[in-house]
């Protein structure tokens, strides 16, 4: 069974998977993740990581 979520643009319900919505035409209206998010998450996890490691090195 298909995932149906709300249009980003419009809010009509539309397949997740949907490449356009189908009432007012936005590209990939179900979003799913988006590759700025996962770039911005895995940007803050390196931080992360980053910091961690430094307050562990410095003396
Ligand atoms: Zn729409």
């Amino acid at each position: 069974m298909e995932k149906m979520r709300p249009c980003k643009a419009c809010g009509e319900t539309v397949a997740k998977r949907a490449e356009t919505c189908p009432k007012c035409g936005r590209q990939r209206p179900g979003g799913g993740v988006s590759s700025a998010v996962v770039i911005t998450t895995a940007l803050i996890g390196f931080a992360i990581v980053v910091y961690a490691f430094f307050r562990v090195a410095t003396f």
